[in-house]
């Protein structure tokens, strides 16, 4: 627990600005609360627009000099974040535990994941190439040269309190941007504790900093979105704050990058290995992932008593608990929202195999759910908890179109042994991205982000350093 980090310094409760830990102007703070327990493990500053507005001046100070540093500076600054954060990755798990509530192996999955990031966009820094373009007439030459966008106002969600930050700053910072970070409200400590290691690793003041807010979040956004002096928002999180931040974002024409809601389908035909298939569902926070579960009618029966075998099997506790498969829901409107679900299912004829009820305070039986249709709650709105809904379907044609029956698309899954179908119903799929006969999607590797109302832009790879620079000629 936090009480008993090896690192005490890595547990910050201010704000970090312009190189320095700060209070709001207002003095006042929020509680931070464990979700597995409802304690609190400390409080923040309750920031306003006065204190963000003061961040951005910051960033926008240290720009010039951040941009103009070599590629090779910013690599090396980014390199020993990298090893920062390793060195210290067990510290960053137990904080990520204690606010998020995930079973602690599963954060330290997160920090290394969180870590392969930064390691990558050292190593992107340095691959910022230029172009020079043969040009249509004859005296003239055409030379591209990308630039840095300039202050990145970046907010974040709770589920990966770490690496959704790690993501974007990394791109952020390797391409010469220096950031405003706001962390989610549930999960501000994660946040806090990267801009500790930033600070020892010796980043300039004003290129790193986190605000935090709660109440005042609307006014932050705000701030944030319209302040002239910021040129990109970078955010990840639901699709209706999402379209506002983007709107908002309108009135000084910012760069945007979304990663929004998803709605997964996880396609299991008849010649599947369902052994692997169901698997999957064990590897925790994953399967709050796959939300819709597409089963052939053929082995429909046999998956659901295969999968809640398994489910059943689970474990739910305290993240710390080495046996806990699965933690605890982020707070009371997370269970409310599941229970919704589930509620709403069984009224239009669903049937619940295994779980489906609360258990004390922020903790939900994993679930099965069989029987599920078109009409229910769970197939046009995103879960995010730990219910497997089954779906039965005939045909490829038809599950094609049932998976594609959704204004959102960012990750889904398919899982079948015949080659031919494999490429022809993951090259259906309206998704960014397909993982056939895999639940492993995401790595600093590949570009993450979504088609439809799941959002703009993609992370990871060379794709996404693109989205932080301008492209002059
Ligand atoms: P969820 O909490 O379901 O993950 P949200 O979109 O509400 O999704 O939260 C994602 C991030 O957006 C969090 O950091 C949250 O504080 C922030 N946020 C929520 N509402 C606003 C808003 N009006 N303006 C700016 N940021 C917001």
């Amino acid at each position: 627990e936090i009480s008993k980090l090896k690192n005490p310094s890595l547990f910050c409760q201010n704000a970090f600005v312009n190189g320095e830990w700060v209070k709001s102007k207002t003095k006042q703070e929020f509680s931070v609360l464990d979700p597995a327990t409802n304690q609190e493990i400390g409080k923040v500053p309750e920031m306003n627009a006065e204190d963000i507005k003061i961040a951005i001046k910051a960033a926008k100070e240290a720009f010039e000099d951040w941009a103009s540093l070599t590629a090779k500076n910013r690599h090396n600054f980014l390199k020993t974040l990298n090893s920062f954060i390793l060195e210290n990755k067990y510290d960053l798990a137990t904080i990520l535990t204690q606010e998020n509530g995930k079973p602690i192996n599963e954060a330290l999955e997160e920090i290394k994941y969180g870590a392969g990031f930064i390691e990558w966009f050292a190593e992107e820094a340095r691959r910022t190439y230029g172009d020079v373009i043969p040009s249509p007439m004859k005296s003239n030459r055409i030379l591209v040269q990308k630039q840095p966008i300039g202050v990145v106002g970046i907010i974040t969600p709770w589920n990966f309190p770490n690496a959704m930050i790690t993501r974007k700053i990394g791109a952020a910072l390797a391409a010469g941007c220096t950031v405003v970070i706001k962390p989610a409200a549930a999960t501000p400590f994660s946040a806090l504790a990267i801009a500790e290691l930033a600070s020892k690793a010796g980043f300039p003041k004003g290129v790193i900093n986190v605000v935090t807010s709660e109440q005042n979040v609307k006014e932050v956004g705000l701030e944030l979105t319209t302040n002239p002096d910021v040129k990109k928002i970078s955010f990840t999180g639901s699709t209706p704050v999402g379209k506002m931040l983007m709107q908002q974002s309108s009135s000084t024409l910012k760069k945007i990058s979304l990663e929004l809601g998803g709605n997964a389908p996880f396609i299991v035909f008849d010649d599947a290995e369902v052994e692997a298939a169901s698997k999957f569902r064990s590897s925790g926070q994953t399967c709050v992932c796959a939300n819709r579960i597409y089963v052939q009618s053929s082995i429909y029966a046999e998956f659901a008593t295969r999968l809640s075998e398994k489910v059943s099997k689970f474990k739910i506790g305290n993240g710390f608990d080495q046996q806990t498969t699965h933690g605890p829901l982020i707070d009371e409107k997370a269970i409310k929202k599941v229970t919704r679900h589930v509620e709403d299912a069984v009224a239009k004829g669903a049937e619940i195999l295994v779980g489906g009820v609360q258990r004390n305070g922020n903790f939900f039986e994993p679930t099965v759910l069989t029987g599920m249709t078109s009409e229910m709650g769970i197939t046009r709105e995103e879960t995010f908890g730990p219910v497997a809904a089954l779906y039965k379907f005939e045909s490829e044609d038809e599950v094609i179109k049932l998976a594609n029956d959704s204004n959102v698309g960012l990750a889904g899954y398919l899982y079948s042994r015949d080659v031919g179908r494999c490429w022809k119903v993951a090259e259906a799929l309206e998704l960014g991205i397909v993982g056939v006969n895999t639940g492993v999607i995401s790595c600093a590797e590949a570009p993450f982000g979504g088609v439809k109302e799941s959002g703009i832009g993609r992370e990871g790879t060379k794709y996404l350093i693109i989205y932080y620079f301008n492209v002059r000629h």
